[in-house]
């Protein structure tokens, strides 16, 4: 067995072995320390191997779906090694093998790699979450991407530059990355697979066979790239499934230029799809997620993270948008219906991969039929916007599918086939006839204890069922005697503790009456139920269009609640570079304030335009600087999603690049010198941001001593303003940097307020305009309730350092001068150089004491000193 096992493993490479042995997976060796300790199970062990014991342990067979799930989320991947004959084919194969049959070992074979990527089981998907894989490689300098989520079979191929690699994962977002050998991508965990995989050839070969298409021309300009990376995907797809494809639809294009470019630091650093610690909890999405369905919620995170560039698609969003928000009783009755909306694309899913169930058509019969009322609703509905119109037609046409499986199916299919029972009576009257069969002999046996109470006398007699025995007679033992005799028609069977069991002939011919209506129906409904599979999987294009359009309308719906909720407001989307906000809020920091239920949020506007575009935000920590930042990064990142935005108004010129970067304390978890981190993402805005683009920095420079950090903030300010142009947002506690206004035009000082009063701080969280006064850090200290003493012996500290800096002119002495006064410098250099000139040329041996004191006059007059 070990040899089979080994053999398995090594097929299995660096995925833990499920290795079947009867109700049980047992997992082995180091798999098997990993499960236990992740998994909470017992450590065992089993026989021996090289002289050492071997570790196991084992998950039940019927439960291992929650095992499985724990597994993936630890990051696990998973080989599940099934028995794939009999014990008795095993006897017999050994026997033709002329080996001994008393230790025939059952074949095993790897029938499936369960890893992250390539989940459909309902019980390990998140409903509201897509689950992406991913694959890329390189072809002539290019970077191929493919991704699909294979639980609703949706397929995208885009292409980009390979600097651009990182920032397109970000947004991509996978659960699991898929490259070829050799090839060098900013991924960790990811699964590296034979470049031969990775063809552009071979990839469309692949993908026209799958959908079986002579051309993919039809389906959007699909590059070599584009093509290898599809390839790679199939390839790893197939891999994983031992040979059988999941499900998936046509692919589509993707335009790298249509979305928001966010690198990964941005995302993580704006909290928009996971929050700090990395779940939903505190992020941007959890905010606004009011969807009713589980698809709507996972589109609605799509669109977060991609969000538009191109105006009229956004006003396109906005117009559904606000047209579901202006009519509250259309809203309230669409969301109701949307709750009812089963996970259509999910279970398309499953059905296509041959994994579905007859609860899965059931759900199909549902959604689609509640789609269908939905069209009918809308449709009637005046002012329609362009994207309500466009869906419509997407929520019909399915009449005569709904029709059919309404038919076929009872009201609630159950998940498991084995019972049968799913298909609806007067769909097939042979099948009806096969159940009357079965009924009437369940009947007649009903019918025949009653005679057989009668005929024996003993009251306690009773037919019963078991899964051994089948049907059977059962008298107390004490009434048993007169049944046994050889001629009183019942035959022994068992006898029990306190009870004997028999059979008779009529018992005997309806109970098989029974089973062999029972088997030929269950035959009868399993070919139902294939042919319904084939009937939606035919259908699959339309089905996930309408579970497409569905979903749309639940996210619009839903931003128009958050936005009704929240009295937001619609924003106007421009093509210029303006972006005026009118008291904006931060949806996050102000729901939480709001739930914790002591303050209110301050509103703050924001006003950036070509000729004021840097706006230098000083102010006490904890004054609201950060969140003044984010929220306005959000806000443009919500318009561009197509939704409404917490402020009173909103007018935002079309964002190309959005960034975000925090000083390096602020992300301590990182393993680089945070410093260093922060450096390396400045100079990625250094030399990616444009005009168009948006940018938040908050305290950089921070991160290293003080005189360093200066310059350098100083310096980035300058070339965001100078060089990149870009609108921005400075957060700094750097007085000093308040003298760049004299020297960048485009640049202006504002602070958060704060006063003092009766000796404690107070934050105001209010903007306003000029440079602020003073940093308050130790009124902030005292209010973190750092000990008294400590705080005045502080406070001494800082007077002593401030009456220094009064003396020589500060830690920024003179760096104000730097670009106004260039000019100034250079004429004083000059002048310099001819004193210099003149002192060259003076022979000091050559002059008597009197000429000697006469030039030094002459020189101190040049100098500019009379
Ligand atoms: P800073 O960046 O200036 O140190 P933060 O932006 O981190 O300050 O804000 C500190 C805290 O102040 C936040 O956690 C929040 O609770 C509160 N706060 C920030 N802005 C506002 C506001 N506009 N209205 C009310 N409270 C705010």
């Amino acid at each position: 067995m070990m040899e089979q096992y080994l053999a398995l493993k090594r097929e299995a490479g660096d995925c833990l072995l499920f290795y079947r042995m009867g109700d049980f997976f047992e997992l082995f060796f180091d798999d098997a320390k990993r499960a236990a300790g992740v998994l909470d199970i017992a450590l065992t062990s089993r026989g021996e191997h090289g002289g050492e014991p071997v570790p196991m342990c084992g998950v039940p067979v019927h439960s291992a779906e929650s095992y499985l799930a724990r597994l993936i989320r630890a990051g696990c991947r998973v080989a599940i090694a099934e028995q794939v004959e009999t014990p008795d084919e095993a006897k017999e194969r050994a026997k033709r093998e002329g080996s001994p049959v008393s230790k025939a070992l059952v074949a095993r074979d790897i029938v499936r790699f369960v890893t992250a990527g390539t989940l459909t089981e309902d019980a390990l998907l998140e409903p509201r979450r897509a689950n992406t894989l991913a694959a890329l490689c390189e072809v002539r300098g290019r970077v191929g991407l493919a991704h699909c989520d294979i639980s609703t079979g949706r397929m995208v191929l885009e292409e980009c530059a390979p600097e651009a690699v990182e920032a397109a994962l970000a947004r991509i977002g996978a659960r699991e990355v898929v490259l070829p050998d050799g090839f060098d991508a900013p991924v960790e965990d990811a699964i590296v697979r034979p470049d031969a995989d990775f063809a552009s050839d071979s990839g469309e070969a692949r993908l026209k066979a799958l959908h079986g298409v002579a051309t993919l021309d039809g389906f959007g300009g699909f590059t070599r790239a584009m093509l290898a990376a599809g390839g790679g995907l199939l390839a790893y797809l197939e891999h994983a499934g031992r040979g059988t494809l999941p499900f998936l639809l046509l692919p589509e294009a993707a335009q790298g230029e249509a979305h928001l470019a966010m690198d990964a630091a941005t995302r993580s650093s704006l909290e928009i799809i996971a929050g700090a610690k990395g779940g939903r909890e505190g992020s941007l999405l959890a905010a606004i997620d009011r969807c009713s369905t589980g698809a709507g919620a996972r589109l609605l995170a799509e669109d977060l993270a991609a969000p538009l560039t191109d105006r009229v698609r956004i006003e396109d969003r906005l117009a559904l948008v606000r047209f579901l928000h202006d009519d509250p009783l259309l809203r309230a009755d669409l969301r109701g219906v949307l709750r009812a909306v089963p996970d259509l694309a999910r279970a398309l899913g499953r059905l296509v991969a041959g994994r579905g169930s007859p609860r899965d058509l059931g759900q199909i019969r549902d959604g689609l039929g509640e789609a269908r009322r939905i069209r009918d609703h809308l449709g009637q509905q005046a002012d329609r916007p362009a994207l309500l119109e466009a869906s419509l037609p997407k929520l019909g046409g399915h009449g005569a599918l709904v029709d059919h499986l309404e038919r076929a199916l009872v009201p609630s299919p159950p998940t498991e086939r084995q019972n049968g029972g799913y298909i609806a009576q007067g769909y097939d009257a042979a099948l009806d006839e096969l159940r009357e069969v079965s009924g009437n002999a369940r009947r007649a046996i009903a019918a025949m204890e009653a005679r057989y109470r009668d005929e024996t006398g003993i009251a306690a007699l009773k037919i019963k069922h078991n899964g051994v025995l089948g049907y059977f007679i059962e008298v107390p033992s004490k009434h048993a005697d007169p049944l046994m005799a050889p001629d009183s028609g019942f035959i022994h069977r068992q006898t029990m503790a306190g009870a004997v069991r028999f059979n008779s002939l009529q018992l005997h011919e309806e109970a098989s009456r029974i089973s062999e209506a029972g088997g030929r129906a269950l035959a009868a409904e399993e070919s139902h139920f294939e042919e319904l599979v084939d009937t939606v999987c035919e259908a699959r294009e339309a089905i996930a269009a309408t579970a497409g359009a569905i979903a749309r309308l639940d996210v619009a719906a839903g931003q128009a609640e958050r936005a009704a909720e929240g009295n937001w407001c619609r924003p106007e989307i421009t093509d210029d570079t303006a972006l005026a906000i009118t008291a904006g809020r931060h949806p996050v920091v102000e729901q939480a304030l709001r739930a914790a239920g002591n303050e209110r949020f301050v509103p703050n506007d924001c006003r950036l335009a070509p000729y004021d575009r840097l706006w230098l935000i000083g102010g006490p920590n904890m004054g609201g600087k950060s969140t003044f930042l984010r929220q306005n990064a959000l806000i443009v990142l919500m318009a561009q999603t197509g939704g409404y935005v917490p402020a009173e108004a909103a007018r935002i010129g079309i964002v190309d690049r959005l960034f975000s970067r925090v000083g390096a304390s602020d992300n301590l978890a990182r393993g680089r010198s945070t410093f260093m981190v922060e450096m390396v993402e400045t100079a990625a805005i250094l030399s990616q941001a444009t005009e168009r683009s948006f940018v938040i920095l908050d305290e950089v420079g921070r991160g290293t001593s003080t005189y360093d950090g200066l310059a350098l903030a100083w310096a980035v300010v300058e070339a965001v303003h100078g060089t990149n142009r870009s609108r921005c947002l400075f957060a700094t506690h750097y007085h000093e940097l308040a003298r760049l206004a004299e020297s960048c035009d485009a640049l202006s000082l504002h602070h958060v307020r704060a006063r003092e009063w009766k000796g404690d701080l107070v934050l105001l969280h209010e903007l306003a305009e000029g440079p602020a006064d003073r940093s308050y850090g130790l009124a902030v200290a005292k209010l973190a309730g750092l000990p008294k003493e400590v705080v005045a012996r502080a406070k001494s500290v800082l007077d002593r350092l401030e009456k220094g800096r009064a003396e020589t002119g500060g830690l920024a002495a003179g760096l104000g001068d730097l670009p106004l006064f260039s000019a100034a410098l250079k004429a004083q250099e000059e002048e310099c150089d001819s004193l210099r000139e003149t002192l060259r040329a003076l022979d000091v041996d050559a002059l008597s004491p009197r000429e000697a004191l006469d030039r030094l006059y002459a020189l101190k007059r040049e100098a500019g000193e009379d």
